[in-house]
């Protein structure tokens, strides 16, 4: 494939920019890929991985003469980050982002876009429960979704080219406008995550009744709760500050279901509960015949892979 961009900029190198950096080597998607991360010490592991063909000390050594810049720090960190490299972009040049949340990052990033610069925000829907510059892998993105969220006047021939560029990575792309994305996410990602970290939080209450049975017994309900909710504390405590509303509406929606359940449950009703559970049971065979999960048992994982 030849390249889509001649230089792309990373800034931040944790589990989706290290992915991105696998991705676009194993189709030659760019001519040079630069990276930059804040501590010292993950860009001193890039470097020893060969995570990018230049690691640079400041983010906008790394963005200047970039042809495309994607921020991949925690949503709360992109309008800072913005803020730094704005002011090096080269015109003509297109900026991104991974961001898990749109309308929150497009207000905090956008300001700091100079005219000539195309700003198009970007959420891959693809991820593990693992972060940092050594947990990235090529396949990540292969045949996962990655939205497109192009603001008001986006360039379609920019867009165009991330388009080609993601594709490239292995992904199915489409667009999508920002407070809808929010909402779809709070419904698919960010509510479950909100559920699983406290299912968790119950079981570690429970932890100090039972010792350690809720660990010794973990059954595959309570262990894939646990994978979920080892997720990154600064990332979700960003998605849940920068997403406020939408998470709110589906956690209250989830709330009258779940007294729902609980009224069927108390009041024996067998036909409310097998019929729920048959509409739920539906939805699986969805994702799967989707392609966007396996139905192998314990969700096809393979020991030592990242799912
Ligand atoms: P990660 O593995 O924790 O890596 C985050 C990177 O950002 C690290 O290199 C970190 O540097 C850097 N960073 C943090 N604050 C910074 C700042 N103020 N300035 C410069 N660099 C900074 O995170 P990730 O999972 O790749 O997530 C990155 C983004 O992708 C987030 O916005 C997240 O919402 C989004 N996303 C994540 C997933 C997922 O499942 N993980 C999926 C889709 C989208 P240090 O290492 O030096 O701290």
């Amino acid at each position: 494939m030849s390249p889509v961009y001649d230089r792309v900029a990373l800034i931040g190198l944790g589990l989706i920019a290290s992915s991105m950096f696998w991705a676009i080597k194993r189709a030659g998607l760019a001519g040079e890929v630069t990276g930059y991360a804040r501590s010292e010490a993950t860009r001193d592991t890039a470097r020893r991985i060969g995570l990018c063909d230049r690691v640079c000390d400041s983010a906008a050594e790394a963005a200047e003469g970039a042809d495309l810049v994607v921020l991949c720090v925690p949503v709360g960190a992109m309008g800072q980050v913005a803020a730094e490299i704005g002011p090096v972009l080269k015109p003509g040049a297109t900026v991104s982002d991974v961001g898990s949340v749109k309308r929150a990052v497009i207000d905090a990033v956008g300001p700091h876009i100079p005219e000539e610069v195309h700003f198009i925000p970007a959420h891959p829907l693809a991820g593990t429960e693992h972060s940092g510059p050594q947990s990235g892998f090529a396949e990540l993105y292969d045949n996962r979704w990655c939205l497109l969220v192009p603001t008001e006047g986006s360039d379609p021939q920019a867009v165009a080219r991330l388009r080609a560029l993601w594709e490239g990575m292995g992904a199915n792309v489409e667009e999508m406008e920002a407070d809808h994305h929010d909402l779809v996410l709070a419904v698919t990602s960010h509510v479950p995550h909100a559920i699983a970290y406290t299912m968790v939080g119950v079981a570690d209450h429970l932890r100090r009744v039972t010792e350690s049975e809720v660990i010794k017994y973990s059954a595959a309900g309570f262990r894939d709760f646990t994978r979920i909710a080892a997720s990154d504390p600064t990332m979700w405590r960003d998605v849940f500050l920068n997403n406020r509303e939408a998470t709110l509406d589906i956690l209250g929606r989830f709330t009258e279901e779940l007294f729902m359940l609980q009224r069927a449950i108390r009041m024996g009703d067998e036909t409310y509960l097998f019929d729920y559970f048959t509409r739920t049971r539906a939805i699986r065979r969805g994702i799967i015949e989707a392609g966007q999960d396996t139905d192998a048992p314990d969700f096809g994982r393979v020991k030592g892979k990242p799912t």
